[in-house]
């Protein structure tokens, strides 16, 4: 299609790696510690925070004096504790949702690996497709990754454990099937898979698509539907807050809710899942969005209240 002649948008902002985040961290941590320990004395215990703190929160570790009969509790050992590790803290620590970037930029160099049939349980599918794009030239496979980050560091700040199914580290896919997989190997809370759409000029707003009951070979989502439907229902009411975006004019009969059967994504899924069209690219009015970072970071903010939201925080 118009791939090859459409140059990455300079928009793609791409957030701080976590490599980088961890680093910042524990060199926070590493010069509070060094200034602190000539002065610690026998008997004092460096107690980490251990509630309250988002993933990016670099506070130094809070010192308290031992009670006058210790506790033989694990917790009051007089060595100081380890720094955290990413993600332990904050109110959803112990959670793992899996965040599902659609398509991949570089898909259509790969028609002929993605164009390959894959084993969905109720049928066979192309292991992948190469997304739409703006008018302009703008990827939704951009568009889906860059949410995904910033939907990545929002649910980190929470606490909670992501894990992205791609992050332009491979040249191609993942196939939907692994897609799939990667949430369930991960025993993910909750999966989200984030796309746009592309639809004639005019169809506009968001919609979730939520898996549909099928069973067939590998598929089997009677356990899934109803906790789907919940997160769905959830992502959505948020997204619609923090985008101010109307639910899909051109289907879901103004619900911005959608049960399909035939997405290898959600069939294969034995964890909650969700696929979200954030708008339509192919309408000016919807691609303006979509374009913009500052309304990427809303949307990642509704799509995160609605995960936080169904876990519990
Ligand atoms: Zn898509």
């Amino acid at each position: 299609m118009r791939y090859d002649d459409s140059p990455p948008s300079p928009e793609s902002a791409s957030s701080v790696s976590p490599d980088r985040r961890w680093f910042t961290r524990r060199s926070g941590l590493a010069v509070g510690a060094a200034v602190l320990a000539p002065t610690l004395l026998a008997g004092w215990v460096l107690v980490q925070l251990t509630t309250g703190a988002g993933a990016d929160d670099a506070r130094p570790p809070r010192i308290v004096m031992p009670a006058a009969a210790p506790s033989p509790t694990p917790s009051s050992s007089a060595a100081p504790a380890a720094p955290a590790t990413p993600q332990a803290k904050g109110p959803l620590a112990g959670k793992t949702v899996v965040i599902d970037p659609g398509h991949n930029t570089g898909n259509f160099k790969h028609t002929s690996e993605i164009d390959k049939k894959v084993d969905i349980g109720t049928n066979r599918k192309e292991c992948d497709t190469t997304g739409t794009t703006t008018n302009a030239g703008y990827m939704e496979a951009e568009f889906t990754l860059d949410v995904s980050r910033r939907l990545r560091t929002v649910l980190e700040a929470k606490g909670v454990k992501v894990v992205l199914t791609h992050e332009a580290n491979r040249a191609w896919g993942p196939c939907i099937d692994e897609r799939a997989r990667i949430g369930n190997e991960a025993a993910a809370d909750a999966v989200v898979s984030v796309h746009a759409d592309g639809v004639s000029s005019g169809n506009r707003g968001y919609h979730i698509i939520l898996p549909a009951k099928v069973k067939g070979g590998a598929a089997d989502t009677a356990k899934i539907v109803g906790p789907s439907r919940d997160l769905g229902e959830r992502i959505g009411s948020n997204f619609a807050r923090t985008t101010g975006s109307a639910p899909a004019n051109y289907l879901g009969s103004g619900t911005g809710l959608v049960v399909r059967d035939d997405l290898g994504g959600l069939n294969l899924s034995t964890r909650p899942k969700v696929f979200i069209e954030c708008g339509n690219m192919r309408d000016a009015k919807d691609a303006a969005l979509l374009t913009s970072p500052e309304w990427r970071q809303k949307a990642a903010q509704g799509i995160a209240d609605g995960i936080v939201g169904f876990l519990g925080g």
